[in-house]
């Protein structure tokens, strides 16, 4: 292939991961900030695009379009750059948080159409196995994802109680309104 052509591809792939990166900071929040789902601590201004299901040595020698697709959300995570990544990359359980996180927000049943979509157009063995990987642990994953709902949901309880101020009011059992301080 020649070099222009080369060219050409590397800045598609490179707005596709810019587009990626934008679309999962701005959606996949809590409390308007975006969160790596290895620790579940807040991203601040570090955070590197991890893909989740398909590598890219899965998708070699597939057609661009397939190449591409698994640089968008539906496979992919923001995480801390370090240990996050690497337990995203290396450890079962880092593996499987970002995988809840995708199923959280984008639906389990959404990355299965994907990998069927993408198995047919790549003929390849790759994203039939990762199939079989989400169905065998589907229910891990949908734990982590119940486990990232308690999770967000305490803080959200949490973060509640900081912000009133003079306290919060409520109806007693008489219907008066009463101010209870925190
Ligand atoms: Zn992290």
């Amino acid at each position: 292939m020649d070099t222009h052509l080369l060219q050409e591809q590397s800045e598609r792939l490179k707005r596709q991961r810019e587009a990626t990166k934008r679309t999962i900071l701005r959606d996949r929040t809590f409390l308007g900030q975006p969160y790596c789902p290895v620790c579940m601590q807040p991203l601040g201004n570090q955070g590197e695009l991890h893909e989740v299901i398909l590598t890219r040595g899965d998708v070699r020698g597939c057609p661009e379009e397939v190449r591409l697709s698994i640089h968008a959300p539906i496979n992919c995570v923001i995480v801390h750059p370090g240990p996050c990544h690497l337990k995203a990359q290396h450890e079962l359980e880092g593996k499987l948080a970002c995988l809840s996180q995708i199923a959280f927000f984008e639906g389990f049943e959404p990355m299965i159409y994907w990998l069927n979509a993408v198995e047919h157009s790549a003929r390849g063995g790759s994203a039939l196995e990762k199939q079989y990987f989400l169905l065998r642990y589907r229910e891990e994953i949908e734990t982590y994802t119940g486990l990232y709902v308690l999770v967000l949901k305490q803080r959200e309880l949490f973060a509640n109680s900081l912000i009133p101020r003079g306290g919060v009011t409520h109806k007693d059992g008489a219907g008066q309104t009463v101010r209870k301080s925190c």
